[in-house]
């Protein structure tokens, strides 16, 4: 059965006079646009008829569709091996979402399996990624679910309000879950949700607007109900709440959440927790001994810290699984640009692929883009504007360009020149570039 509760409390409109009026909202052609006319005067709207439809959709999916995992969840190892191929390095993190969500799925197979007897109440392990823009924090969990088959949804804490505030409902995280199910409440159920800045809805946090709840709190509370597993009421059309609207109820206790943020000044705490003295770090480069050291810091975070940070201990509670991501360096920065299975080089190079033709960056090239990057400060995502603000010339010639047959190469200094290159720059002949 579709869970619907409420009722529909669209205001009737007068229906003076108008034929025009949907029977099934009561929202005239005005409002609505058009209108489907049936035998005996029955109108429906466009509205409705979508509704009709998702609800047909669900009826029948539950009717045929077996569990969504099978008793097959994949095991840490081939969950990592598969982070492996869209994500660079961040080891760590990787070995523990492998197995957190390992367990998670397992955990639903053994709810699923009425497993009832079990003595052992296998507690639900919420994830919280904590690491530097760009580090790849988003691109984990989103390949997470890919790997998993389920829906997969990102929300941004910074943009949440305590209900009656200016903002987004916490609902509002379920119903992008749910439209990436395709609307179907079973999928979304067993789906991945990322929430990022989580850090900004810490208490002490200096980014408090007064058009929020003015400690926070009230959104930790609100996203706790989630972690926790609640039957929240998820407005369909989103947007605001409002009394005796019609609702779609969505279970979140198996939902995996998983959280993250940069959490800028956590370090200090920890190190004040620690005592200073005991993170001496031997390196002669400062850079590298800061960075290793900041590292080493942060891989010692324990949940009190994140409560002095402002957290509220409930909610950090209900995230039992803490993993660090370190910021990404200038060789890193070089292996994403090459290495993942959708890699930016290997994107470019697949255009020219279309047109017949090849490209090659020079390994001195993508150095060079890699330390542009790395100036920019926000990670592995700086590559992108870099590398395009770069290629743009070529990508706009390439389609009238009768590339076929040619092979084209990107060297250190068409980058360090300045100039942008031009596909006749960057012509070589195939023999010369081997
Ligand atoms: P954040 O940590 O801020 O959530 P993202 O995961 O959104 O960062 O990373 C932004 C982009 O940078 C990603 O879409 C991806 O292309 C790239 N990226 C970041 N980190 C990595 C990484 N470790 N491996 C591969 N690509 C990465």
């Amino acid at each position: 059965m579709t869970k619907r509760s409420g009722k529909n409390d669209h205001p009737r409109p007068p229906r003076s006079g108008s034929s025009e009026v949907c029977s099934f909202c009561g929202h005239s052609g005005r409002e609505v646009g058009p209108i489907v006319e049936g035998p005996d005067g029955v109108r429906i709207c466009a509205g409705c008829i979508d509704l009709c439809q998702t609800i047909i959709r669900q009826e029948r999916r539950q009717e045929t569709a077996p569990a969504l995992l099978t008793e097959n969840v994949p095991t840490p190892s081939r969950i990592k091996d598969f982070l492996s191929q869209y994500v660079v390095g961040q080891e760590h993190a990787k070995r523990v979402l492998s197995v957190a969500v390992h367990n998670h799925y397992k955990r639903l197979n053994h709810i699923e399996a009425e497993d009832v007897d079990a003595e052992v109440e296998l507690d639900k392990s919420n994830v919280l990624l904590i690491g530097p823009t760009g580090c790849g924090k988003t691109l984990l969990a989103k390949t997470l679910a890919r790997v998993l088959d389920v829906p997969f949804a990102i929300g941004d804490a910074t943009t949440l309000t305590e209900a009656g505030y200016v903002g987004e409902d916490v609902e509002n995280i379920l119903l992008k879950l749910l439209q990436s199910a395709d609307y179907d409440i079973e999928a979304a159920q067993r789906g991945i949700i990322y929430i990022d800045e989580i850090d900004k809805i810490g208490k002490t946090s200096q980014n408090v607007s007064i058009t929020r709840d003015v400690s926070g709190e009230g959104v930790q509370q609100a996203l706790l109900k989630m972690l926790e597993g609640t039957l929240a009421n998820v407005p369909p059309q989103g947007g605001r709440k409002h009394p005796e609207q019609q609702y779609i109820q969505i279970d979140t206790k198996q939902i995996l959440f998983i959280c993250g943020g940069t959490f800028t000044g956590l370090e200090d705490i920890v190190k004040k927790r620690l005592g200073r003295q005991l993170i001496g770090f031997g390196s002669e480069d400062q850079a590298e001994e800061s960075a290793a050291e900041h590292a080493r810091v942060m891989e010692m975070v324990q949940p009190d810290d994140l409560v002095e940070y402002g957290m509220i201990p409930e909610f950090v509670g209900r995230l039992p699984c803490i993993t660090t991501l370190g910021p990404l360096d200038e060789d890193a920065l070089v292996r994403i640009l090459t290495e993942p299975k959708n890699a930016l080089v290997r994107q470019y190079r697949r255009f020219f692929k279309m047109e017949g033709a090849e490209l090659e960056f020079r390994p001195a090239a993508l150095q060079v883009i890699a330390r542009r990057a790395m100036k920019l400060d926000t990670g592995a995502r700086a590559l992108r504007n870099v590398i395009e603000d770069f290629m743009l010339e070529l990508m706009y010639e390439l389609p009238e360009a009768n590339a076929e047959g040619q092979q084209y190469v990107i060297t250190e200094k068409m980058i360090t020149s300045g100039r942008k290159p031009t596909l006749r720059a960057s012509l070589t002949r195939k023999k010369e570039s081997a």
